[in-house]
């Protein structure tokens, strides 16, 4: 008799059919080990699910695969990739209710979230980016309308964005089919192809995703999702020498050792990490919208990346902004995901609701004071076997506290207080991160004034979190390396290639019309 009964490899999740083991080359395989691993929702830290449990072995047939279908994708032609891309959006549209839930359950964010904003951004990050290539990449005016085509006299340089190879895409827990759409989009818009590792803590929207992309058309081998630990399948992934790109968003000491696995091959690699960004409430600003903006920071229970965690308010209105988000914050609602009038659920595992008591605790030890929350939300955790933990804030904190320079990832605030600008500025870009900041401020010269002197790969004045898909994401410092998002994205999933053709060589209907001429941009050939 076997020591446990073999689990289903298709469970059945918010009444949604999910198959968690691997897709590899257009197949669905169980690892070569027979491992699996449980996949625990953070709602009642029940076990949703055995996953399969990728390794060496799954994360190179995944990569031989990408490579063996990367001729015939990189030669499909940009409009055939475009529609394909569209089919998936489709798809996602015709199941956004199923993947919402599936996503709750699996992550805890809340329902309410995954249906209004995030899952319909999914589909949208995969229409952006086909609609990129067939209007702008691969359009024949793009060159001269982004003035990368320089005419001279007698040569033309024409820039091309060509497919690159294997990506490997590997992406976080705290919002999952968001993070791997808007790596998975752009990356198969590119020509290229994909093996994907999503979070062992938040494996099954991706698996879905498979689903979704084969049924939209995409040819097997194109799409790859290897489902594992990272120490496993996800270093097995990255130290690939066949691998062309690598994109991940997670932790920083995580992003070190991808690093230092893709410096051996040298293989391209764009990094999204962490963050401790400032909301700063200068003396002008609207206190409404301040105190607005500074309780949005515990959306996810906190599990933003670009959360703005350090309130850094005006010592002026200090005492006013406290009390009002005091009032503000006490009005949020705690509990389970799934009901529409929740606003904070659980956070994602055990060990993560632990590392975050352990920093409040630190903090309240050192002398901080914890003006609301401190502590997990034991009686929802006792009515819901969750992992909850009350929104909390922090006061009472110098600079070099580590409540104020290490990311918490948990719904956690601090506050400090400044006197001028330069103070601001100081605190504000005080720390090893630079991912975002947020501006709140009633006098827009003022606000522009502080913009510009912040580090941040995105800057918010009185607003939070919306992005143009056009616009450039990524951090400065320890919070990333590289940029996407529009034309960076396409910048980087793909091999830039310039031709320089020598136009007097060919008849004069062969010749490109030059509409500018410059002959100064010339300066020899460059070797490097
Ligand atoms: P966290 O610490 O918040 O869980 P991580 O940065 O460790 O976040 O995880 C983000 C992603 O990186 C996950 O998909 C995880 O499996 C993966 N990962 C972790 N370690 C490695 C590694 N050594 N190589 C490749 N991927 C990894």
């Amino acid at each position: 008799m076997p020591p446990h009964p073999t689990p289903t490899p298709t469970p059945t999740i918010a009444g949604v059919h999910i198959d968690t083991r691997h897709w590899i080359n257009g197949r669905r395989s169980e690892s070569a080990s027979g491992e699996t691993f449980p996949d625990l929702s953070p709602i009642d830290n029940t076990e949703l699910a055995q996953i399969s449990r990728g390794g060496k072995p799954e994360a190179h047939a995944a990569v031989a695969a990408a490579k063996a279908a990367f001729p015939a994708w990189a030669a499909t032609p940009p409009p055939a990739r475009a529609r394909i891309l569209h089919a998936i959006a489709d798809g996602v549209e015709k199941r956004l209710e199923e993947l919402a839930q599936v996503e709750t359950a699996d992550n805890g964010a809340l329902v309410r979230s995954h249906r209004r904003g995030v899952m319909p951004r999914v589909a949208h990050n995969f229409r952006f980016f086909a609609d990129w290539l067939t209007n702008n990449l691969s359009h024949p005016d793009f060159d001269t309308k982004t003035h990368t085509e320089v005419h001279s006299n007698t040569r033309r340089n024409h820039v091309s964005w060509d497919p690159a190879g294997p990506c490997v895409l590997i992406t976080p827990w705290n919002a999952p089919l968001m993070m791997e759409s808007w790596k998975v989009a752009p990356a198969l818009a590119a020509g290229n192809t994909v093996v994907l590792k999503p979070a062992e803590w938040s494996p099954l929207t991706a698996s879905l995703l498979a689903d979704i992309a084969a049924e939209a058309g995409l040819p097997a081998g194109v799409l790859n999702v290897v489902q594992g630990y990272g120490a496993e399948a996800g270093q097995a992934l990255v130290e690939h020498p066949d691998v062309r790109r690598i994109s991940f968003t997670g932790s920083v000491p995580t992003a070190q050792h991808i690093a230092t696995a893709a410096a051996a091959n040298l293989t391209p690699t764009s990094l999204e990490l962490g963050g401790k960004s400032p909301l700063l409430v200068l003396d002008d600003a609207d206190l409404d919208l301040a105190v607005e903006l500074a309780v949005e920071q515990y959306d996810n229970a906190g599990q933003v990346c670009l959360a703005g965690t350090r309130l850094l308010v005006h010592e002026s209105i200090e005492a006013e902004f406290t009390q009002r988000f005091i009032g503000r914050a006490s009005n949020l609602t705690q509990g389970d995901p799934r009901d529409t009038a929740t606003d904070i659920g659980p956070n994602i595992h055990a060990r993560q609701l632990e590392k975050i008591d352990g920093f409040v605790q630190r903090a309240v030890a050192a002398g901080a004071t914890a003006v609301i929350g401190g502590g997990p939300n034991t009686d929802l955790n006792e009515r819901l076997g969750g992992l909850y933990y009350r929104p909390t804030l922090l006061t009472g904190l110098g600079q070099d506290a580590e409540a104020v320079q290490e990311e918490i990832f948990g719904p956690v605030l601090t506050l400090q207080t400044f006197s001028s600008d330069d103070e601001a500025i100081a605190l504000a870009n005080g720390t090893r991160f630079g991912l975002a900041a947020t501006v709140v401020s009633g006098d827009r010269a003022h606000a522009d004034r502080i913009a510009a002197r912040l580090v941040a790969g995105t800057v918010w004045v009185n607003c939070f979190y919306v992005r143009d898909l056009r616009a450039p994401f990524g951090g400065s410092r320890r919070s990333g390396v590289g940029r996407e998002g529009g034309t960076w994205s396409f910048d980087f999933y793909c091999d830039l290639k310039n031709t320089v053709t020598a136009q007097q060589t060919f008849t004069a209907q062969q010749t490109f019309t030059t509409q500018q001429t410059s002959t100064t941009q010339e300066s020899g050939s460059d070797h490097g």
